[in-house]
């Protein structure tokens, strides 16, 4: 590496964390606090010792490893490389670009066999190559990088005094019609090289924490010891190939003050190949990373913080520990408290946005710092506050729903049983003692929301932007299971089809009792005929679960809750019968816009034309303002019918005559804004279960209002419909 000259660009909003206890000493306590504390390393020895699926998920860690175990130290060290590595996103094989792959999505494989090249998975070119060189160069100067990048034959023609503007005119883009975008092989590489060794860590400090074995310890240590030394020099990029040529710190800082935009940045500071003098590092947090792309970067700090935790303990069988307290505290103070930092400037409370709340989480139960840990359990509560009704659902949609759970599902793990140090007075509210998130607040409404809501078949409905026939998966029966046991317990085995003792995925190894049972007797999902007050969908299920559900996606739009990935819906009606999805929503397709792809994936399935709907004045309903449904009526009704006998002079009751169930469930509920020349919108929805067990559901659609000479259009379902 070259000297370094860093610009003075005074930081504005430094966070205010109190980092005295880790700043001063390494913390007392070195029992692992974060993931997998004392009692989650017991239940997977147990675990390890007797279920083979247990063992399975060891065996697959060895394999994982083999990369580092067959390396030594300086090997290791060189693997990792020391500057800022590139973006995956909208890179483009030159070789084949416009023939077998499209500009700004070239797909490119790596292996650590050969890890100084990319191969191009669709025209098998091997980059580098010297047919496509890297000629261009993106100067990083105050700290002292440059970073190469492919030029089009056109590009390099140019004269050296050729713009920014005029070379961007012959260079690769992020699509045909899009901005000029650099390709990197080089920096590809470093990306690959960096995310394979992080990729080693955790693995590494799991197999130690549970073997006991040395040598797994050392090679985590080695690849975090070299992340301390390189990790300075990964600096903030963004997705769309802006860098900034500042220390990351300062970086991070100007962003949070910017209220996690771009920043504000000297002119030199940001660098772009083919962009003039840009002040602002992109779009800010949302898009960047220093090391994975678009604001992922919380998985691997997760990871090396907790494989540091595993680890800053280990020992040697002669008893000498592997760390000494030097190594800790460069560790602490020079790589994970920084990393940590960066983020805490962003405070965007989404699925991205949880990975650093979970962070923060760990780093501040590793060295007991409780400021940081109500950062982070503040989060935790604005998350379910702000973005999850109050009955428990997400407010996007049911794949959204899981998705997002799966983002923030480490951050009660790390806290359970969390309490304050004894000597800390917090200077507002109560001090935390023996955490408990899954009892907190609503969150155990948010973790069994999906079940209540599933589908025939055990999967998502099809609601909004949910694609058919998404299963729910196993790990979220795991949780529950490992978490709530009981009826949980019996219903993982429901859903795997296999007992306790057969199967478990990692969550549980380490959460699962080993002696847990599924009480006796048949799993029972809790699926009954409701209406979610808080989400505004209402679920019909006549007695049949296993195979009949009727849902009124009434919904709200941007109304009590913000949504995203919601359709303008209200109202619509999905179906199930015999198992089956018959009045259907079409859910989720995905696919951005190219030229050459004029619409998004999604342009049809997410209209109101799309849904069992009554469509007003031909149009979609508007999604401007807020919108949304008044449940008006939700009813379960038996209604006893004895169905008679033929007549004759014995009157005795024949197996005839007894009373035979005809259920009947109602919902009706009023569109509110759903179309606002509408004085009336309103859907009676009803499921009869006749005596024979079979289903069939009764239909109404009330509109008053709309353009008297544009038509209305009723799809797929019969619907009473009397115009103004
Ligand atoms: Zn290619
Ligand atoms: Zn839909």
């Amino acid at each position: 590496m070259m000297f370094r000259t860093p610009l003075t660009v005074v930081p504005i909003g430094i966070l205010s964390l109190s980092l005295a206890a880790s700043l001063g000493s390494a913390p007392a306590s070195a029992e692992p606090s974060t993931l997998y504390k004392p009692k989650d390393i017991q239940n997977a020895r147990e675990n390890i010792e007797r279920y083979p699926w247990a063992q399975r998920i060891v065996g697959g860690w060895k394999h994982i490893v083999q990369f580092s175990m067959t390396r030594d130290r300086e090997a290791l060290r060189a693997f990792i490389p020391e500057f800022t590595p590139t973006t995956r996103y909208n890179q483009t094989c030159p070789a084949c670009v416009g023939k077998q792959s499209r500009m700004g999505e070239g797909r490119f494989s790596w292996s650590s066999d050969a890890p100084d090249q990319l191969t191009c998975t669709q025209c098998n070119t091997i980059f580098p190559s010297e047919e496509y060189p890297e000629t261009g160069r993106l100067e990083l100067p105050h700290r002292g990088q440059t970073i190469t990048y492919y030029q089009t034959p056109e590009e390099r023609a140019l004269p050296a005094t050729a713009t920014a503007e005029e070379r961007g005119r012959h260079a690769l883009r992020l699509n045909t019609a899009g901005p000029p975008m650099m390709t990197s092989f080089s920096g590809l590489i470093r990306r690959a090289r960096a995310s394979s060794a992080v990729a080693q860590v955790l693995p590494l400090a799991k197999l130690y924490t549970l073997t006991g074995e040395i040598a797994y310890a050392e090679r985590a240590l080695w690849i975090m010891e070299r992340f301390v030394e390189v990790y300075p020099d990964y600096l903030w990029r963004s997705y769309r190939n802006y860098f900034a040529d500042l220390p990351p710190a300062e970086v991070s800082a100007n962003m949070g003050a910017h209220g996690g935009g771009g920043g504000r940045f000297p002119v030199g500071v940001i660098r772009h190949a083919y962009v003039a003098d840009p002040v602002a590092l992109d779009n800010g947090f949302f898009g960047a990373g220093r090391l994975q792309d678009h604001a992922n970067d919380y998985g691997w700090l997760l990871d090396m913080t907790v494989a540091y935790d595993l680890i800053r303990d280990a020992r040697y069988p002669d008893g000498r520990p592997l760390l000494d307290e030097e190594m800790k505290l460069r560790i602490v103070q020079e790589f994970l408290v920084p990393a940590c930092e960066d983020w805490e400037h962003w405070r965007a409370v989404h699925n991205k946005g949880m990975g650093y709340f979970a962070l923060s989480a760990a780093v501040g139960t590793l060295l007991e710092q409780p400021e940081r840990v109500r950062h982070a359990l503040n989060g935790f509560n604005r998350m379910l506050a702000e973005r999850y009704h109050a009955d428990g659902f997400y407010t996007d949609t049911p794949h959204y729903g899981l998705f997002n759970f799966s983002q923030l599902r480490p951050l009660p793990d790390i806290l359970l049983g969390y309490s304050d140090p004894p000597d800390y007075q917090p200077q507002e509210g109560p001090r935390l003692e023996n955490l408990d998130p899954y009892r907190m607040g609503r969150y155990q409404r948010v973790v069994e929301a999906p079940l209540r809501m599933l589908a025939p078949g055990n999967r998502l409905p099809v609601i909004a932007d949910t694609a058919y026939d998404s299963p729910l998966r196993a790990d979220y029966a795991e949780l529950l299971a490992a978490r709530f046991g009981g009826r949980y317990a019996a219903l993982f085995e429901a859903l795997r089809g296999a007992r306790l003792s057969e199967a478990g995925t990692e969550y549980s190894l380490w959460y699962r009792d080993p002696d847990l049972q599924a009480p006796e007797g048949a799993a029972e999902l809790p699926l009954r005929s409701e209406w979610f007050p808080g989400y505004h969908v209402g679920v019909l299920r006549a007695g049949r679960a296993e195979d009949t559900a009727l849902y009124l996606t009434g919904h709200q739009f941007q109304w009590t809750i913000r949504t995203g990935h919601a359709h303008p819906d209200i109202l619509a009606l999905a179906y199930y019968a015999f198992g089956q999805e018959l009045a259907s929503d079409r859910g989720y397709f995905g696919g951005a816009m190219a030229p050459d792809r004029p619409l998004t994936g999604q342009y049809w399935t997410k209209s109101t034309a799309s849904h069992n709907i009554v469509l007003v004045d031909d149009k979609c309903q508007p999604t401007e303002a807020p919108a949304g449904c008044h449940l008006e009526l939700f009813g379960v009704a038996p209604v006893a019918e004895v169905l008679q006998g033929a007549g004759g002079a014995d009157t005795r009751p024949t197996a005839a005559a007894f009373p035979v169930p005809r259920t009947v469930e109602v919902i009706q509920a009023a569109g509110f804004n759903a179309y606002p020349q509408c004085e009336e919108y309103r859907r009676t929805s009803s499921l009869i279960r006749a005596p024979d067990g079979q289903t069939y559901v009764v239909d109404f659609f009330r509109v008053k209002g709309g353009h008297p000479s544009l038509p209305h259009r009723g799809f797929r379902l019969r619907q009473h419909h009397s115009p103004a």
